[in-house]
């Protein structure tokens, strides 16, 4: 994104879409977002970036959306994204993150060609299901776990496919777990905080020894913009981090960041039915493009507890 680009994102009233919205904003790009306003969109951001000559929101749903504004590239952060939520009900997930994403790739396979902007996909290292040693590569066979990242592994076969097909330029990003400030308060870290401020124990899935990579919204926004600007088309990148944590740890630093006493930090929550043990991504290949993890997990979870603030969701 070298030069000012004309950016479509959707989804970007959400965690990772709004940290990539103001990226762009920053570096001069014009940036168009659909948002459908779900229960997870920041109401907050809007009105910050509505402030800036260079964007336009636009409240819509990917499932539904009947036209493609005028853009260079199409990101697409848009997705039902709670793991619990998909277990409970899944269709909502099948319909955004599946049918969705084929509405999207459809709009942009229908443009004329010189105006088909670059689809960009935010998948998730959640479609490999999980490892408990060594790391995942881009190639590897996808063996989903959940209803989540089962739409979303599925969403991935659409994007190679329509650019096998219809010859779509293509992206697949998969990034590790995302944390970082104004995370809507259902994922671990929000969630766990915001639970010992009030007072009450954090809800810990089993015994706590599930391992995941922490990987910093703001790193994971670059290595984004890295492969938008550096990537070869039609290739997949994983976006992984060297910070492994059992969550019982994570719990433990909120705790402790938080001045709870460890004792009544938490408690014990009944296992999530098809829990993955541990997620690890090889990112050679993004790193080859001149990418690497700036962020230190344990330095930057003490300004995300201390400055938890959820008045920006309803
Ligand atoms: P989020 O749940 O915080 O935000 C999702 C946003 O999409 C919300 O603003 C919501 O209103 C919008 N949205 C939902 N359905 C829509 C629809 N049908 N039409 C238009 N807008 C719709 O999600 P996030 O954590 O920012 O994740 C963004 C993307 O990154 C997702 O595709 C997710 O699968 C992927 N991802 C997330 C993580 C993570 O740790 N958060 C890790 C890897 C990949």
């Amino acid at each position: 994104m070298d030069r000012h680009e004309i950016i479509v994102v959707t989804g970007g009233l959400g965690f990772i879409g709004k940290h990539f919205i103001r990226y762009c904003l920053e570096k001069g790009h014009f940036v168009k977002n659909i948002d459908r306003i779900s229960y997870a969109a920041d109401r907050v951001v809007n009105a910050e970036f509505s402030k800036s000559s260079n964007y336009r929101f636009y409240e819509a749903d990917i499932c539904t959306l009947d036209f493609l504004p005028e853009c260079d590239i199409f990101v697409n952060f848009a997705a039902e994204s709670h793991v619990d939520n998909a277990i409970t009900n899944a269709r909502k997930f099948c319909e955004t993150n599946f049918l969705g994403v084929q509405n999207c790739l459809e709009l942009v396979r229908l443009k004329h060609e010189r105006e088909q902007p670059i689809f960009i996909q935010i998948s998730t290292d959640e479609v490999y299901g999980d490892i408990r040693e060594g790391s995942h590569k881009e190639e590897d066979q996808l063996i989903p776990s959940n209803p989540y990242a089962a739409t979303k592994a599925a969403a991935d076969m659409l994007v190679k496919s329509w650019g096998r097909t219809y010859g779509v330029r293509w992206n697949i990003i998969r990034p590790t777990n995302n944390y970082g400030v104004h995370q809507y308060p259902e994922k671990l870290i929000p969630k766990s905080a915001w639970r010992m401020k009030r007072g009450l124990p954090a809800a810990m899935h089993g015994d706590g020894s599930y391992i995941r990579s922490w990987l910093h919204v703001e790193d994971a926004v670059r290595g984004i913009a890295t492969v938008i600007d550096k990537g070869k088309r039609n290739q997949i990148y994983n976006i992984g981090s060297t910070e492994e944590r059992r969550n019982i740890d994570v719990i433990r630093r909120i705790a402790q960041i938080a001045g709870i006493e460890e004792r009544s930090a938490f408690v014990s929550a009944s296992d999530r039915s098809g829990q993955d043990i541990r997620y690890s991504l090889d990112d050679t290949k993004v790193r080859a493009l001149g990418w690497f993890q700036q962020k230190k997990f344990d330095e930057e979870i003490i300004q995300i507890v201390e400055q938890l603030d959820n008045s920006r969701f309803v």
